[in-house]
């Protein structure tokens, strides 16, 4: 199996080739057809498995089909991880697949200054990664609008309940009115996990690595 068998466009494929992947890890050779398919995903992954690329790179061959600019503080992908260490990396994963690809990425987090935050909104981003608490801070500030956001993406999902974030992502999917495409991914399956993924997903495709 290959990148080109996964039908990835060409500025991604090249993207891969500057990084050195020539494999698809197991998560992403399940993960990138559905995704591109539009389908929701649950995925038992942890890190390592190589599931950060099996969520972004299909989420990037989406946006680079997009025909018209994101909107004035918009946002198309929104994906909300547990801390700032989860969203640097996360984000800059983003920055180096999609690096061929004319999309804007941001990065927002706690702990830190948010007027930066709100100026890069400004014009919109096609790739938000964001921990809930500044994603809602910033929402309340309205230096972001949620009516472009056709995919949300939980990871690491267990962390953040873990970390005592469930009252912020049920305000987060509050405010997500539009129908979209949801991804949640997990290292482990409880309960609560499994709540949420029946009130989240509509017929995932299910993937355990
Ligand atoms: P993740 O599980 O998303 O945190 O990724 C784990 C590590 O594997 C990261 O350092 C990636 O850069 C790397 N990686 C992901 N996919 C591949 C691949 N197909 N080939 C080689 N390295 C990869």
């Amino acid at each position: 199996m290959t990148f080109t068998e996964l039908a990835l466009i060409e500025p991604l494929l090249r993207a891969l080739d500057v990084l050195g992947y020539h494999t698809p890890t197991p998560v992403q050779a399940q993960a990138i057809p559905a995704v591109l398919a539009g389908r929701d995903l649950m995925a038992a992954a942890q890190t390592g498995t190589g599931k950060t690329a099996g969520f972004a790179l299909p989420l990037l061959q989406r946006l680079a089909a997009e025909t018209t600019p994101v909107g004035p503080q918009s946002v198309r992908v929104l994906v909300l991880v547990p801390t700032r260490e989860l969203a640097e990396q996360v984000f800059s994963s983003f920055c180096d697949y999609g690096h061929f690809l004319p999309l804007k990425y941001a990065v927002a987090y706690g702990g830190v200054g948010i007027g930066p935050q709100i100026t890069q909104l400004r014009r919109g981003v096609d790739v938000l990664v964001a921990t809930p608490g500044r994603l809602l801070d910033l929402l309340w500030k309205n230096a972001l609008r949620f009516d472009e956001v056709q995919t949300l993406v939980l990871d690491e999902a267990d962390r953040m309940l873990d970390l005592g974030f469930a009252r912020e992502l049920d305000q987060v999917f509050a405010a997500l009115t539009r129908r979209r495409q949801t991804l949640l991914f997990s290292a482990t399956f409880s309960d609560a996990i499994r709540a949420l993924s029946v009130k989240l997903l509509h017929s995932p495709e299910r993937i355990e690595v």
